[in-house]
């Protein structure tokens, strides 16, 4: 069994769609990057990559190859699965904390995990999403961005 860490940050700009775990979030702010700036899903990418010592997301998909502007992040996702399949290995469970003041995100919590737990072929059961605000301190809680990291074990097959 193999441990992984991801964390992720991006800024929140006016006139981008707020994307997190795969669903638009109704928010007057979104998340600024290359891609749909998926902080959520980036940390989870971050973390299957790290639990199999194959680098980061942005050695898979460099933000200088413009093939990945405002790319999909649940198929960048779907990508490193299926690279971290490819190297023997099948995850055992994902848990990621996404850390936004606003808007609440207890209501797209569960559609997040489906959208987790399809692309990468894995029960619901097997993924955890949260969600915390910051009490307004830092970068989060002043709403000039959002964070998320997460864990996961994965198995040499
Ligand atoms: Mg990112």
């Amino acid at each position: 069994m193999r441990i992984g860490f991801g964390y992720d940050v991006h800024r929140l700009v006016e006139g981008r769609p707020l994307v997190l775990g795969g669903v638009r979030v109704p928010h007057q702010w979104g998340l600024d990057g290359h891609s749909d700036a998926d902080v959520l899903l980036h940390a989870i990418a971050d973390a299957l990559l790290g639990a199999a010592a194959m680098g980061d997301l942005g050695v898979h998909f460099p933000d200088t190859d413009e093939r990945w502007r405002d790319a999909d992040s649940l198929m960048l996702l779907g990508e490193v699965g299926r690279k971290v399949e490819e190297a023997g290995y099948h995850i055992v469970n994902i848990d990621a904390t996404v850390a936004l003041q606003r808007p609440r995100l207890r209501p797209y919590i569960d559609t997040m995990r489906h959208n987790i737990a399809e692309v990468l072929d894995l029960d619901p059961g097997q993924v955890s999403v949260k969600a915390t605000t910051t009490e307004r301190l830092g970068f989060v809680g002043t709403e000039a961005g959002a964070a998320a990291s997460a864990v996961c074990l994965i198995n040499q097959r």
